[in-house]
């Protein structure tokens, strides 16, 4: 049976392969005899294979182990207080990093900046107030000056100016805490710019309103604060017989509110600027001339805090186009 399956399978099947092992006669089996250039070549070809492992395990070290101690050294620094650590991380993830921790540091240099900034702005605003109420009060006191209803009225102006100061302040804070109130109802926004309009009146500018009626859902004090703050510097910044208009009209699905003057208007290059907290075309911080330099500061704050935006386009010489937009 086996003699005739192989029979039949045979035009199928290989030929057979016959695999000789021989053995010198007599004797053990002999190790293989190598060459000496044979020898030398085999080890300068493991000294070359050990040589690269080794070289391309140094490149993974100073690639990955070396951005990764500039980073450690960095955030150090960083939490020891220096803000000018910076990392050059290279390319890949580690770069990422890098650059990010970049941006970070970048960020809180800037926030650092600004916080001192604000921290000597804030002494300043306060000094000449204060100063001017000790002042009038130890002439007072030394019977250098008379408690009369002259003198009342100045040292109330003063105490009104630390006032509002402290409140603009007080605002600026609840803002950046996240913790500045709204108290949305539904309004009919042609109200809040006649209330505006009809409080700010002033004899020697033409100040007008013209409106369309809109109706949204805001918080009508701190709208009217806002609104507030752009008439009261366009009335501010117009000489007499000038005229600010305060415009209020539907585009799209906003409510835009305008407030145009034709007073000294705003340098190109102050333009980015007027929004910023303590920031004052006029550097000399008269009163006379301008206010804390947070009255636009906390326009924007209160406008964003209403979903909305606002922005400003100026000719210096000219006047100034102040413009709210809300979504309805
Ligand atoms: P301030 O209390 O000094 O008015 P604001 O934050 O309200 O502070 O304004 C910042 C600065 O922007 C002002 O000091 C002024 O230089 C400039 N500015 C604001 N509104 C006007 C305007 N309508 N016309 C010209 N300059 C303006």
């Amino acid at each position: 049976m086996d003699s005739a399956r192989r029979e039949l399978l045979r035009p199928y099947v290989a030929q057979f392969a016959h695999l000789f092992v021989t053995e010198p006669t007599g004797g053990e089996p002999q190790a293989i005899d190598l060459s000496t250039t044979g020898t030398t070549r085999i080890t300068l070809v493991a000294l070359g294979i050990l040589a690269l492992a080794g070289f391309a395990s140094w490149l993974t070290a100073t690639q990955l182990v070396r951005p990764i101690r500039a980073l450690t050294a960095a955030t150090k620094r960083t939490a020891e207080g220096d803000r000018t650590a910076r990392v050059d991380g290279g390319a890949g993830e580690i770069g990422e990093l890098a650059k990010s921790f970049n941006a970070m540091s970048e960020k809180l240099a800037e926030t650092e900046r600004q916080r001192q900034a604000m921290v000597s702005d804030v002494a300043h605003e306060l000094r000449t107030p204060l100063g001017n109420i000790t002042g009038w009060l130890e002439a007072t006191q030394d019977g250098l000056a008379e408690p009369d209803p002259h003198l009342i009225d100045m040292l109330l102006e003063e105490s009104l100016l630390l006032q509002r100061l402290v409140d603009d302040l007080h605002d600026l804070a609840q803002a950046d805490a996240g913790t500045l109130r709204l108290h949305p109802e539904p309004i009919a926004l042609d109200d809040v710019v006649d209330q505006v309009v009809n409080a700010q009146q002033n004899r020697e500018i033409l100040l007008r309103a013209e409106t369309a009626p809109v109706h949204i859902s805001a918080d009508p004090v701190r709208l009217r604060q806002a609104l507030g703050n752009l008439v009261a510097n366009a009335v501010r910044y117009t000489p007499p017989g000038g005229e600010v208009v305060v415009k209020l009209f539907q585009e799209q699905d906003n409510a835009i509110l305008e407030v145009t003057d034709t007073g000294t208007g705003i340098a190109p290059d102050d333009l980015p600027h007027v929004f910023d907290r303590f920031w004052r075309a006029d550097k000399s911080r008269s009163r006379r001339t301008g206010g804390s330099g947070l009255g636009l500061a906390i326009t924007r704050h209160l406008v964003e805090a209403h979903g909305g935006t606002v922005s400003v386009t100026s000719t210096l010489g000219a006047g100034s186009t102040f413009r709210i937009s809300l979504p309805l």
